[in-house]
């Protein structure tokens, strides 16, 4: 048994805690609460005209996108007081903060003195409003030149032996006009190493949508939800994560459609709303939203799945013709015979038991969906991070298909995006396995030729890394280390690397934990104005259900020595391919326009791309399978019942599964807050949540300080000094806040297909803290 070297972040194994509060937790979200925080935030950070300008402008037609989630805006009327919600205003506050951390700043804090700070300190320092370098040996980040921060890029990348010692990863706030640059560029230098965060949360999704229906997409849009019968939300937290989820839940309630949630914890946001915006919602009356909630088991879906399919089958038998859709299944599927035979192989009470629910509460989700076919179904990443995480997908897939709830109004697929453009991203060719016709169009339009192997996703990039072949690391946005598993083997891994780069609008751990030598460049944000040729541009964003929209910023930027993410890239081109180049990067570097004249010739249904973004609310990328055509790329135009076996979970006696969850005040990466006010948990985020019994048997107490252990693959992890709340949460499973947690999630434990990391299930031992 190896022992992983403690040498991490510092702050990843604190002494002492802060003073923790419990409170009972909520069975409503929203409401008044959420707009006295939203409101809180924004005038600490940003003050009255500024933020309100912001807020104003948030998700408005000619406004800008907000940088949360990728949840879409309203096609027609939006909202005339707020088309954004808490998190969406705690996100524009982070932005809109007028602190800024200048030369003086860096002067005075050394990089070890600011990595014993915790993710929410660092992130509360404010905008970096200028380019810094941190030299070989230096203690403290200087300011420099972009110039020399583009010279010193390029002369590392052009010492490299090969381009594939590099990497150049991407975060969802990317812009579809830099996503599709900064691909062009890092193709044309010669490399597919593009990881990006869709690598650490939907991939399972795109892999399994993209092997079943065709594409790695979702089928509905948000009308969809207004005309259905029953919405299945699974693995999904909508009142953290996806708040204006809650608005069309909502109406879809109004208008008839039931609601079942499947999670292992009872969120807020999937039992009730109070709208803030309605007189109700105003008076504390909140609209109930799950009529069935079936507190799965973690990674219990599979399981439930399978049992509702199978009883599905059976009312099917009893009444043929009636619970599947028949003429669906023959027209679009292929192995539907071979996969009901496959059901016979359960017996349900198994089913029910693996899935950790009893067989009455499955029949109940049977009977809200038996005479249905107007079914959507949504997921996140309670879905995705498991090792059988595609296969779980896929077997939504056949769920629907069993219904024939694909391709029709009120039915479908619904994958919800966490960050706002990473859909976007992907669509832009941000891959690491860009598909060999993406390429020959790219030689077709720039006529260079690309790369044709694989690159490195993110879990490759880590072991790449770790062995020394990955010499310098260039990050479009994201906080790197903290949103990767295995924090301490990462934050190793990328000292390891001679160069890292990171263009940021804020101060985070990935800064502080770096290689040889490393750089910050400071961007603009979404609600930074952005001005080209005294020109005010915008850029473009795709949400989660495919429409792509212009988004443009109105703010002052804190600096004026930010640089928006499309030139940086450019420069960057410029300075590293010089006359090697063929793509004219000059160009693209003084024009938005051009670049997506560019992103017409390349990218499928984004013809005439500057006519169709400024359209009032954009417009629909093509999704054939929306429309009930499935083009698969293995099967032609059926799609495939998949046949998958039910995961194993081997616990010892003293082992538990964990899954590593956000609270209410963060957003991915970013921590607004130290609350977690609908789960009750004030003031302390390195919590564990427990069940009663389990803490009884192990002999804890509440609020008991423990150790977290984790060993697969021979390695001790350790996660030191948490507090055990007692929560309602199955037996034999726990909870922690990540990227607290991420520390024990192992580097091999990822999803078979997708490589996505298994940080929804983790093998843990719990110790009293020794210390
Ligand atoms: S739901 Fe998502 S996109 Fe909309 S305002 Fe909230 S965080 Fe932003």
């Amino acid at each position: 048994m190896s022992k992983q070297a403690e040498k991490g972040p510092a702050a990843e194994n604190p002494e002492e805690l802060l003073d923790l509060k419990i409170t009972h937790p909520k069975d409503w979200a929203a409401g008044i609460p959420a707009v006295t925080v939203a409101m809180v935030d924004i005038l600490k950070e940003a003050g009255l005209a500024r933020g309100m300008e912001g807020l104003f402008h948030m998700n408005k037609k000619s406004g800008f996108d907000c940088s949360g989630c990728a949840w879409p805006d309203p096609d027609d009327d939006r909202s005339a007081i707020a088309e954004y919600c808490e998190n969406g205003a705690k996100a524009l506050a982070e932005e809109a903060t007028t602190k800024k951390l200048t030369g003086d700043f860096f002067a005075e804090n050394s990089v070890a003195d600011l990595a014993k700070l915790n993710d929410y300190e660092i992130g509360k320092k404010g905008r970096i409003a200028q380019p810094v370098y941190l030299a070989k040996g230096a203690t403290h980040y200087a300011p420099v030149s972009w110039d020399f921060a583009f010279k010193k890029i390029a002369d590392e990348l052009n010492a490299l032996a090969s381009p594939d010692e590099a990497a150049f990863y991407t975060s969802g706030r990317t812009s579809n006009e830099a996503s599709f640059t900064y691909q062009l560029f890092v193709r044309e230098f010669g490399t597919n190493n593009m990881p990006d965060c869709s690598n650490m949360c939907h991939e399972s999704t795109g892999v399994g949508l993209a092997d079943t229906i065709g594409i790695g997409k979702g089928t509905v849009t948000l009308n969809d939800f207004y005309d259905t019968d029953v919405i299945i939300i699974m693995g999904q937290n909508p009142g953290t994560n996806h708040p204006r989820m809650l608005s069309a839940l909502e109406k879809a309630k109004q208008k008839g459609s039931k609601i079942i949630a499947v999670n292992p914890l009872h969120e807020a946001g999937l039992m009730g709303f109070k709208n803030p915006q309605t007189v109700k919602g105003i008076l504390g009356i909140k609209t109930q939203l799950a009529d069935l909630y079936l507190q799965v088991k973690i990674n219990g879906d599979m399981a439930l799945l399978k049992a509702m399919e199978k009883l599905l089958y059976e009312a099917e038998r009893e009444n043929s013709g009636s619970v599947f859709d028949h003429e669906f299944i023959k027209k679009n599927t292929t192995g539907y015979v071979a996969f009901l035979d496959s059901l016979n192989q359960y017996k349900i009470d198994d089913l029910a038991k693996a899935a950790g629910l009893t067989v009455n509460e499955i029949e109940q989700a049977v009977d809200l969906i038996k005479n249905k076919s107007r079914i959507i179904i949504c997921w996140a990443m309670g879905i995705t991070q498991h090792k059988n995480g595609v296969d779980t997908v896929k077997e939504i897939v056949n769920l629907a298909m069993l219904k024939g709830a694909i391709g029709k109004p009120g039915a479908g697929l619904c994958p919800v995006r966490g960050h706002s453009n990473v859909q976007g991203n992907r669509t832009m060719m941000i891959w690491d396995k860009p598909k060999p016709k993406q390429l020959d169009k790219l030689k077709e339009v720039f006529g260079f030729e690309p790369p044709r192997g694989h690159g490195y996703d993110v879990v490759a990039s880590i072991k790449a890394m770790d062995e020394g072949k990955l010499k310098v690391f260039f990050a479009m946005g994201g906080n790197f280390l903290s949103a990767t598993p295995d924090t301490l083997f990462t934050a190793q891994a990328m000292r390891k690397l001679k160069l890292s780069v990171h263009v940021s609008t804020k101060l985070n751990r990935s800064h502080l934990v770096h290689g040889e030598e490393a750089l910050i460049l400071p961007t603009l944000s979404r609600s930074d104005k952005d001005v080209v040729n005294g020109e005010e541009q915008f850029i473009s964003c795709e949400n989660s259900m495919g429409v792509v929209q212009m988004s443009k910023g109105m703010l002052k930027p804190v600096s004026e020595h930010l640089m928006n993410e499309n030139q940086i890239i450019c420069n960057l081109a410029k300075a590293t391919l010089g006359h090697r180049a063929v793509v004219d990067w000059d160009k693209y570097s003084q024009s938005y326009d051009a670049v997506r004249d560019a992103i017409a010739k390349v990218i499928p249904g984004c013809e005439d791309y500057n006519q169709k973004v400024r359209l009032p609310g954009g417009f629909y990328l093509p999704n054939a399978a929306r429309e009930g055509k499935f083009i698969t790329e293995k099967n032609g135009a059926v799609v495939p019942f998949n046949i998958a076996p039910l995961p194993k979970h081997e616990l010892a006696a003293d082992e538990y599964h964990m899954a590593t969850i956000r609270s209410h005040d963060q957003f991915n990466t970013t921590i607004y807050g130290l609350d977690d006010r609908y789960r009750g948990i004030h003031n302390e985020r390195r919590v564990i949540l427990m069940n009663e019994n389990d803490m009884k048997n192990a002999g804890f107490r509440a609020e008991e300080k423990v150790d977290l252990f984790n060993y697969d693959d021979g390695v001790e992890r350790v996660a030191r000094l948490f507090v055990v709340v007692p929560y309602n949460i199955p037996e034999g499973n726990t909870a922690t806040y990540y990227p607290e947690a991420n520390v024990l999630v192992p580097i091999n434990s990822v999803a078979e297909q997708s490589n996505t990391p298994t940080s929804k299930l983790v093998n843990i031992k719990i110790r009293k803290h020794v210390g």
